[in-house]
């Protein structure tokens, strides 16, 4: 039986913008980061969710949303890594060689010796220093990672308030708030097609879903990502770690391990799995740039949700406010507010009928009835918001979830 997905559909929304600078410094009210429409999940299938990242959407626990980059001072533009095709910069190998060193060598002085992309192999240097990977029986530390599935400990929290309090100046986040934006998620664990699946390496996931990857130094939690494995790509979804490691850059060095699991699972057999979404890419906030560093990398047009090389897209982000790049005549500049798009992108009744939405719960059976012929769409708020959130799905997307208000 196919996974059912649910959800509430949330209407637009605004909020003030975390990647302009910070608000005593701001020179106007128009730094507002906007949304198109939400989804609360109660549950959705990975290929569901899938195809909804592939629309320019993300979520925060089970709270889903697609901002509104035409509208929005600081676009989020979203950003894919071919993750077969990568290749680690200089600066990349270094990393990871720096990190292994630290690991492996007691003396940790030893001039480098192999940042030559010739002899650098992602896969092998990733795990060159794990302790489950042979090579490293006298080793001066204990590197583990471990993947599993995204679940509450009072150890992971703890580092999680510790980030936050050391990196973001956030003393007070709450357990609550932890489990909701990182560990529950609406994703539906199911099997990954494996072409082989008796003869999948150990170490690798064996559904798709919502994972934490522990990184453990000595025994000892340094960091955590959130990542979810889906059909054609592994999410990122965040990353925190212990700030006495940042001269290490953790967060380059699971990028990296994240894009080298992509391999891993395409070589053992996973053939759709090939791209690293690493969020969004804001050009116009420099600190998030970094993403762009990873090669080759690709944004989607935020019309149209075609792929365009990273590279092309460059000279129309400096330009452009707001850039499109499958109609660049649809590109803003300035920081004016356009406005919600107009009545030009209204939906067809036709189309709507087949979008579902719950009309009661008998005896646990659910019923549910075309979302146009049920009382909701009387009431011009809900109907509101069933529109925003099915345009931003797309009406063929929108048809996939059952809808409930
Ligand atoms: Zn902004």
């Amino acid at each position: 039986m196919p996974v059912l997905s649910i959800g509430q559909a949330l209407g637009p929304g605004s909020s003030s913008c975390g990647y302009c600078r910070p608000p005593e410094h701001r020179r106007s009210i128009n730094e507002t980061s906007y949304k198109k429409a939400g989804l609360l999940a109660v549950k959705l299938s990975c290929n569901v969710y899938q195809r909804m990242i592939d629309r320019g959407w993300r979520r925060s626990g089970k709270y889903c949303y697609s901002p509104d980059l035409r509208r929005s001072c600081c676009p989020q533009y979203t950003i894919k890594l071919d993750a077969l095709e990568y290749k680690p910069s200089r600066s990349q190998r270094k990393v990871v060689n720096r990190w292994n060193r630290y690991i492996l060598d007691s003396d940790n002085k030893q001039p480098q010796s192999s940042t030559k992309q010739l002899s650098f192999s992602l896969q092998s240097s990733i795990h060159a220093s794990e302790d489950s990977f042979k090579s490293t029986e006298r080793a001066a530390h204990k590197f583990e990672v471990k993947l599993e599935p995204a679940s509450y400990s009072d150890e992971k929290y703890a580092l999680y308030r510790r980030y936050q309090s050391q990196i973001h100046q956030d003393p007070d986040s709450s357990s609550t708030g932890f489990k909701n934006f990182l560990v529950q998620s609406p994703l539906v664990p199911e099997p990954i097609p494996y072409a082989d699946s008796s003869n999948v390496p150990r170490h690798l996931p064996r559904d798709y879903g919502s994972y934490h990857q522990l990184y453990r130094l000595d025994d000892e939690l340094i960091a955590v990502g959130v990542i979810d494995i889906l059909p054609f790509c592994v999410s990122s979804v965040y990353f925190f770690y212990d700030a006495k490691w940042e001269k290490y850059s953790l967060g380059k060095l699971s990028a990296m391990r994240e894009a080298s699991l992509i391999q891993e699972m395409h070589a053992a057999g996973a053939q759709t799995m090939d791209s690293l979404y690493m969020g969004f890419y804001i050009h116009s906030c420099p600190k998030m740039r970094y993403k762009g560093e990873y090669s080759p990398s690709y944004l989607a047009d935020p019309e149209e949700f075609t792929w365009y090389p990273l590279n092309s897209c460059i000279s129309k982000l400096e330009q452009y406010r707001y850039a499109t790049f499958r109609y660049p005549e649809h590109s803003l500049e300035g920081s004016g507010d356009p406005g919600e798009e107009g009545p030009a992108t209204a939906i067809p009744n036709q189309s709507l009928s087949d979008v579902k939405v719950v009309n009661s719960i008998e005896e646990g059976v659910v019923y549910v009835i075309p979302v146009i012929a049920s009382d909701h769409w009387k009431n011009g708020l809900l109907r509101n918001e069933f529109t925003s959130c099915i345009r931003a799905l797309g009406v063929d997307l929108a048809k996939e979830i059952t809808f409930y208000a």
